[in-house]
């Protein structure tokens, strides 16, 4: 273990074949993965799930071209009824799913068939929301995994044909991404690029779990590119961290309301409001309660995240 420990890494890195209209991204997440389970138990198929969505929200936000973060949020009737995979435009993430526990099983229909993901990306207030503020694309979950999912969304949404691989165990999470662009100017010989990505397409799907959970990126690119030329962009660092301040603990009790609020304060003798992100308790006693209701109280945000 402690080769693997030294060797561990948190990151998210993007390359190009040269001279031709193929890209893409690998991430791989470790201790980030590990610090963002510590305060939640989660069945096996529900972690694996919830790696697969944080695998996959670090590849959509490492193409974001402003700072905000991006959001995959799913919902369904089955085992999984929301999951929510977070990450900032610096590589900062959080995630927590809530689960039936008597319907998980180690399937995707019983995990979340019938369901659907919600892709928000905002651009952040201090960002001036130039960049548009906010965007946001539905993916129905199909094809019996989050990754066929996603191919099927890029495919249809963007028009670029996507291969995605996510895979999660106990110890991390892994995903690598590739992209087929639209031929420029002539730029790239189209039968070549077609065989490029065939290759890579079929190399990616070949790839054992294991391996894209522990080999290094170079020998996984290699396997996907043999005997291209890649230009592989510096890593981006990876880690847990959450958003949750006092500011928007107090929002969300604002709008719950004064006279509930007081009911807890009397029942309990203080109200605590635990982030189900990063479990850290805000506690509010009697004096906080009114400090929070004082005239002239500025409204807060109504949401934790
Ligand atoms: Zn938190």
């Amino acid at each position: 273990m402690s080769d693997a420990e030294s060797a561990t890494e948190d990151f998210v890195q993007r390359f190009v074949v040269e001279g031709q209209a193929v890209r893409g991204q690998f991430v791989r997440l470790d201790a980030s993965w590990g610090a963002l389970r510590e305060h939640a138990e989660y069945p096996e198929p529900v972690r694996e799930l919830l790696g697969e969505a944080m695998a996959a929200a670090v590849l959509l936000a490492s193409t974001l071209k402003f700072e905000g973060g991006l959001t995959l949020e799913l919902k369904s009737d089955a085992a999984v009824r929301l999951l929510v995979a977070q990450c900032t435009h610096d590589f900062r993430i959080r995630g927590v799913a809530r689960f039936d526990a008597a319907k998980v099983a180690p399937d995707f229909a019983a995990l979340a068939g019938g369901g659907y993901m919600t892709v928000t990306i905002d651009a952040d207030e201090a960002g001036g929301r130039q960049a548009g503020g906010r965007y946001q694309g539905i993916v129905a979950l199909e094809g019996g995994s989050m990754s066929a999912s996603l191919e099927h969304y890029f495919a249809n949404s963007e028009q670029l044909p996507t291969s995605l691989r996510l895979v999660s165990d106990e110890h991390g999470a892994s995903g690598l991404l590739i992209q087929r662009l639209p031929g420029e100017g002539g730029v790239a010989a189209p039968a070549a690029a077609q065989q490029t990505w065939e290759h890579a397409h079929a190399a990616l799907l070949a790839l054992e779990p294991a391996v894209l959970l522990r080999a290094a990126p170079e020998q996984l690119l290699r396997e996907c590119f043999t005997g291209q030329d890649l230009r592989v962009f510096r890593a981006q660092p990876v880690e847990f961290r959450c958003r949750c301040d006092l500011r928007r603990v107090q929002g969300i009790l604002r709008s719950l309301g004064e006279a509930d609020v007081r009911e807890l304060l009397a029942e309990q003798g203080a109200v605590t409001v635990t982030c189900e992100f990063c479990g850290k308790p805000y506690r509010f006693d009697g004096i906080d309660v009114e400090q929070l209701f004082a005239t002239g109280a500025v409204p807060g945000s109504e949401r934790v995240n």
